[in-house]
């Protein structure tokens, strides 16, 4: 329709190891409260906003294959993990008054949807949030491949990915070198070819092809998601 503005449309990507909190594993209630209120102050400004919700909190496949378990049951493991995520962050954006919904790369009817991206993006038209669980669905794949794909499939604009303890890209780890550099701005190109830990090379390539906009953020700063969804000049913007 003529002259009507697009609408803004994000993905979210948050840590699994962020809704940990202080605990080692499972789920923070108070940590996921802070993000759901922060998420619902974004819906109710206007932005459309799905979600992707790492798993690190309860299982990666590739760390319980090196404890001697299948690769692709522990993928599984991983993804069914995820999906605790996306129920508790839905409970606390209802909560918020944000009417929310999870889809699930495998089918779980009780708790969630199925995946349908026409039917996500309707959901979103109607200023719900869309949270994507269980990942692609596929072993060997990553939670940051899932958000990259399903940004594209459902036409956002940029990628957020909030991460947890760390502000955005830099030349080496912060958290062991001091003098580590953070870069304001990055080309695909420089992320695969410095190797830099932005997310995996799957979701970075597949940014790349499709020229997908990636900004690398601190996820538990108050009022960064609305910064991040604002353009405001945060972290590391990774583009062309
Ligand atoms: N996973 C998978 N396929 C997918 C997405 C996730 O097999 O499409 C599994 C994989 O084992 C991964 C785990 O789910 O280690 C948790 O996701 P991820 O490691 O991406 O979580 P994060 O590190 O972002 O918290």
């Amino acid at each position: 329709r003529g002259g009507r503005k697009k609408p803004r449309r994000f993905m979210l990507k948050l840590s699994g190891e962020a809704f940990a909190g202080r605990g080692a594993l499972g789920v923070d209630p108070d940590v996921v409260h802070a993000i759901a209120r922060e998420i619902a102050a974004v819906v109710r400004d206007g932005a459309q906003i799905a979600v992707v919700i790492g798993g690190g909190n309860f299982f990666r496949g590739a760390e319980l294959q090196q404890r001697g378990m299948d690769r692709a049951r522990s993928d599984y493991m991983g993804m069914l993990g995820t999906v605790m995520n996306c129920l508790a962050l839905q409970d606390f954006l209802e909560k918020e008054g944000v009417d929310c919904r999870v889809q699930t790369a495998i089918t779980m009817g009780q708790v969630a949807e199925p995946y349908i991206p026409l039917r996500a993006v309707r959901h979103l038209e109607k200023g719900r949030v869309v949270i994507f669980g269980a990942g692609m669905g596929m072993p060997y794949f990553s939670t940051d491949t899932t958000a990259a794909q399903r940004a594209l499939e459902i036409d956002a604009q940029a990628l957020l990915m909030g991460k947890n303890g760390v502000d955005g890209v830099y030349d080496s780890d912060p958290k062991t070198n001091p003098g580590a550099v953070k870069f304001d701005a990055l080309e695909y190109s420089e992320v695969i070819a410095g190797d830099l830990r932005v997310a995996d090379m799957t979701a970075i390539t597949l940014c790349q092809d499709n020229k997908l906009p990636i900004l690398v953020f601190e996820l538990l700063t108050e009022g960064n998601i609305a910064r991040a969804v604002n353009g405001e000049k945060i972290g590391t913007l990774v583009s062309d």
